[in-house]
């Protein structure tokens, strides 16, 4: 006999204004609880500040908060993400990692100043950026409003399409980690690793599937398939991707802002019934499992 937390309304993936959310993290563990969510991972991108003010007010709230991060890892020359659940937030490899990230965001930050100085004729675009993000390590958004501010351009959209997205002048891709290395990492600080909203990364089937077998491979334990807004094609290849490759099923609505009206905390389609949630994985902390219970497969996995 195991015992699994009983979660009946999760969300393992979201964000605060320690990353790119908009909301501070008890904000968002506040709305959370309103929205009836029982238990929500804080999965900021490549941050774990947000995570003391989410846990405080989880407790406020009664509600169970889980250690969580968003990293970005490079699969081939591909930005991909994968979450860690039940982190340790205390864990030096992973504070180092954390650490390195951030040092990636900067680098790629001033080589974007740099590039935006020369093509759009701005003086110190990335100060400029720095100023507006109140942050060393602006994204490129905020060199976007500085292109809008400084007449360079009509708006937003016309920033990423003439300077900032793939192809363009100012395009700079960021050293992350490496999907193995990050993989490693979140394993080390005893994290569930999960491989965020596969469908996201507009890949071709067979490529999914590599990707997904380049995860396993690496020690990844989980694959997002429960989330909101999938089509019925992209909720089957998630499903023969996560049975294929015997990887927990996890699931989060990746909750930014309340502006996004399609999205709510905790508002996801059911589990499988006949998967893993990831909740079940014994690296999740929750299973008491008394003896024969335990899937020796998964144990020998991730040793
Ligand atoms: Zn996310």
């Amino acid at each position: 006999m195991t015992h699994i937390a009983p979660f009946q309304r999760p969300d393992l993936h979201c964000h605060s204004l320690a990353s790119d959310g908009v909301l501070a993290p008890a904000e968002l563990v506040a709305r959370a609880a309103e929205y009836g969510v029982d238990a929500l991972a804080l999965t900021d991108h490549d941050t774990l500040a947000g995570l003391p003010e989410a846990r405080a007010a989880a407790a406020e709230h009664g509600i169970i908060l889980i250690d969580g991060i968003e990293l970005s890892v490079l699969w081939g020359s591909r930005e991909i993400h994968v979450l860690g659940l039940w982190v340790d937030p205390a864990c030096p490899v992973l504070g180092a990692r954390v650490t390195a990230q951030l040092d990636a965001r900067r680098e790629r930050a001033r080589r974007i100043g740099a590039r935006l100085d020369k093509a759009a004729r701005i003086e110190d675009s990335y100060a400029k950026a720095c100023e507006k993000a109140a942050s060393d390590t602006p994204g490129r958004p905020w060199f976007a409003r500085v292109l809008v501010e400084e007449g360079v351009v009509r708006d937003q959209r016309h920033a990423f399409n003439r300077f900032l997205k793939k192809g363009q002048s100012a395009f700079v891709s960021t050293p992350w980690v490496t999907l193995e290395q990050g993989v490693r990492d979140l394993l080390a600080a005893g994290g569930v690793p999960v491989l965020a909203h596969p469908q996201a990364y507009s890949l071709t089937r067979k490529r999914l599937r590599e990707l997904v077998r380049d995860f396993r491979n690496a020690g990844g334990l989980g694959m997002e398939a429960v989330m909101p807004g999938l089509s019925s094609q992209q909720a089957g290849l998630l499903e023969e991707c996560w049975r294929h490759f015997g990887l927990a099923v996890s699931g989060g609505s990746d909750f930014h802002s309340p502006q996004q009206k399609w999205l709510s905390l905790g508002g996801l389609p059911p589990f499988p019934p006949d998967g893993r949630a990831v909740w079940q994985l014994p690296e999740a902390g929750y299973a008491t499992a008394d003896a024969g219970s335990a899937d020796p497969d998964l144990e020998v996995s991730v040793s």
